[in-house]
């Protein structure tokens, strides 16, 4: 009998245990300290969980040579065809956004808590503060019970308050692990001198990132006007380019709101019309009417991205080189780490989710296997 510990109950601790809990040798606890399971996949897509991308592709992550690697062992249709054998419906969207057909994020986490063995116990309300080694095991807190593999999956802590922050995985402490601080990604922007009376204005957009005016990363999507910065996808989007810049000084975003029409000649419009309105938001039109802007390209100065309990992940974590390939600590057998505490993150689209599962999947399928 091995018996296994999976610190975190969210979307790779979740995987990880119903892949484990498929061997009968095993006995899997699954400590969580919230008191409830999978609290971010059931936030994630709105509710709605935009759980795969059907086009997974090493440029929509941050480290494209890890991905490169990993892409080869365990790939989206891998990790399709695991959630339709759990009787998960999916419905694609053509964007390649893969959903659950209920459109309903708790399906997901239903049909992962509903395929779980007799092997598995989860146990919430159980903050996991030390892993120690004890009799060649490995020791939870103060637990009579040892481990003989652990798989950290405590996430990080984009979306989470302030003072449910506090301590966050200090269980690794002492492994002193080669970690990068954690900044919000896929958080959106606040704005120097932000136009305020565009407040609550939405609006199709391309969108470019620039640096000393040179575009860095470009995408078309809505634009959300808030009380003193942007968001929407596309902007999320452009904010997890922003954070792997080294140099984030003079960084600017342009907005083309006439994204579908690159032939449309504004100067005629005007000299016809004399204002917007009939091309653009009301209050886009206003504006416009006060000071007027070139609608292909509004500039605005990027002040900071919004804070962590905004963002949907985190940029930073444990860097790549200390895992193996199976997702093992190389300095520490038996100990593995997988999904968002990791130094990996993707953008909007299903590709956070994808690698939580896909990295769950690969150290689970190494404790099983032995590939
Ligand atoms: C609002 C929002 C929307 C999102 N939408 C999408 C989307 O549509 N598509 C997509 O791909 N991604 C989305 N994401 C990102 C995605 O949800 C995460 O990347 C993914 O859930 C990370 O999985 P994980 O298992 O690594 O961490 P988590 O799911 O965060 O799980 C970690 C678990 O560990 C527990 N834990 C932490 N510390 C301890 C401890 N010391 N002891 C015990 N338990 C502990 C936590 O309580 C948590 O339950 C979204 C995120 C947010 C916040």
């Amino acid at each position: 009998m091995k018996y296994i510990a999976i610190i975190g109950a969210g979307s790779a601790g979740l995987f990880a245990a119903k892949k484990l809990s498929e061997n009968q040798d095993f006995r899997i606890t699954v400590f969580e300290k919230a008191n409830k399971v999978a609290t971010k996949l059931r936030a994630s897509g709105g509710g709605k969980a935009n759980i795969l991308n059907a086009d997974i592709q090493t440029r929509h992550y941050n480290n494209a040579e890890f991905m490169q690697r990993f892409l080869q062992k365990v790939n989206y249709e891998q990790i399709r065809d695991e959630f339709a054998q759990m009787g998960l419906k999916m419905s694609v969207d053509e964007e390649g956004r893969v959903y659950p057909s209920s459109f309903f994020s708790q399906t997901v986490v239903d049909v992962l808590l509903n395929n779980l063995g007799e092997n598995v116990t989860i146990r919430c309300g159980f903050n996991v503060e030390n892993v120690t080694k004890a009799e060649k095991k490995w020791q939870i807190n103060d637990e009579k019970e040892l481990f003989d593999e652990v798989i950290f999956a405590s996430g990080t802590p984009a979306g989470i308050i302030p003072k449910n922050r506090r301590n966050f995985c200090s269980y690794l402490s002492d492994f002193q692990l080669k970690r990068t601080e954690f900044t919000p990604s896929l958080s959106g922007f606040k704005i120097k001198s932000y136009p305020k009376s565009l407040f609550g204005c939405k609006a199709k957009v391309k969108a470019t990132l620039l640096r000393n005016g040179e575009p860095i990363f470009r995408e078309n999507g809505e634009v959300v006007f808030k009380e003193d910065g942007i968001s929407g996808i596309v902007i999320l989007n452009l904010s997890a380019y922003y954070n792997r810049l080294d140099d984030k000084r003079n960084c600017e975003v342009s907005l083309n709101f006439l994204p579908d029409d690159d032939e449309y000649d504004v100067k005629n419009h005007l000299l016809k019309f004399h204002d917007v309105a009939g091309l653009v938001h009301p209050k886009l039109n206003r504006l416009f009417l006060q000071n007027r802007f070139n609608l292909r390209d509004f500039r605005l100065k990027i002040d900071d991205f919004y804070e962590l309990e905004f963002a949907q992940v985190c940029h930073g974590g444990i860097e790549v080189t200390e895992i193996t390939e199976n997702f093992e600590l190389k300095r520490f057998p038996h100990l593995y780490v997988v999904g968002e505490m990791l130094n990996i993150d993707g953008v909007c689209g299903g590709y956070n989710l994808f690698f939580a599962f896909a990295s769950a999947c690969c150290a689970a399928n190494f404790i099983n296997y032995g590939n």
